[in-house]
């Protein structure tokens, strides 16, 4: 059995406030907030989820925000930069609208391309670098119209202490194409036209340490349910450890444990954030799993009030 991932589905990181998050994403980078949910683990955490129109798989980042949280250490066993992509020709209009917003990026080339490279409130490191493929957002919002909007993920670069076993996994096991090499750079690319580009350096690097700032985990897409089920015995035969197959509502996920450290998801495109409140409205409400609907009141009280922003900065 061979199996393919088409890329990305989402990556999840730990932040410390939860309206700076919503500033930042959506206020800074004028993604939408898809789905305003809780932790399923920990229902006094929210679980924000930021994309384009739909939060299509590929474009979601996520997160879980605690106001008190320590901060981490970006290092092996992570995702050490996430990348979005955004149309050809908008770096420009994304270098002034940075500087506008007082969020301060440096500049800096791989593989031919020039990716613009800054850091969110919490210290999560981001880049943005133009590309053809991928369809563009749909969704405008403050002082980012939509054919400027950044698409969803150009791909991601990874940290690992071990990098030949993850570059084994990322080709023999997820079906990337090795397609690179540039420096201490080794690039792969999966066939889905967002998410798609996964640099990684091929130094093995010492251990981070999880915290506000760094990423939780990387998912990566399967098709459908039926597929995502097949990715679990596909999992296990490689020789890894997979959790049992969780439903998180808007995809089904499993984990496991990479040898350099990173924790890999599978995650199911289907059947997506419109499960449970119609496209219009995605992300006013808060969500929760049926299980915990008899506890809103007490799960809403448990957490901060946060709003959808035109930052101050952006109007002037
Ligand atoms: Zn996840």
């Amino acid at each position: 059995m061979n199996m393919r991932t088409a890329g990305i589905h989402h990556i999840t990181a730990f932040v410390t406030d939860a309206q700076r998050n919503v500033d930042f994403y959506a206020g800074v980078l004028g993604l939408r907030l898809v789905k305003k949910t809780i932790n399923f683990d920990a229902p006094e955490v929210y679980h924000l989820y930021f994309g384009n129109e739909a939060g299509s798989p590929g474009t979601a980042i996520t997160f879980f925000p605690w106001a008190t949280a320590r901060r981490g250490r970006i290092g092996g066993g992570q995702v050490g930069t996430t990348v979005f992509a955004v149309p050809v020709g908008t770096l420009g209009f994304w270098r002034d609208r940075l500087t506008k917003l007082n969020v301060a990026y440096t500049q800096t080339e791989r593989f031919g391309e020039t990716y613009i490279r800054f850091q969110d409130w919490d210290g999560l490191q981001l880049e943005i670098v133009e590309r053809e493929a991928g369809p563009a957002s749909e969704w405008a919002f403050g002082g980012v119209p939509a054919d400027k909007a950044i698409k969803g993920f150009g791909g991601a670069e990874l940290n690992s202490f071990a990098p030949d076993k993850t570059m084994d996994l990322l080709e023999r096991v997820m079906g990337l194409t090795k397609v690179g090499k540039e420096g201490e750079w080794v690039r792969y690319r999966s066939f889905g036209d967002l998410g798609n580009i996964i640099d990684i350096n091929h130094t093995p690097m010492g251990w981070g340490a999880g915290g506000a700032g760094t990423v939780h985990h990387i998912a990566w897409r399967a098709k459908d349910e039926e597929e995502h089920r097949r990715w679990r015995e596909y999992i296990a035969q490689s020789g890894f450890q997979p959790t049992p197959v969780v439903d998180r509502q808007y995809f089904n996920a499993l984990y496991f444990r990479e040898q350099g450290g990173i924790l890999f998801e599978i995650a199911s495109d289907t059947p997506g954030f419109a499960r449970d409140e119609p496209f219009e409205s995605l992300g006013e409400k808060l969500m929760l799993p049926g299980w915990l609907e008899d506890r809103r009141a007490e799960v809403e009280q448990g957490l901060p009030p946060i709003e959808v922003r035109t930052l101050e900065a952006d109007v002037r």
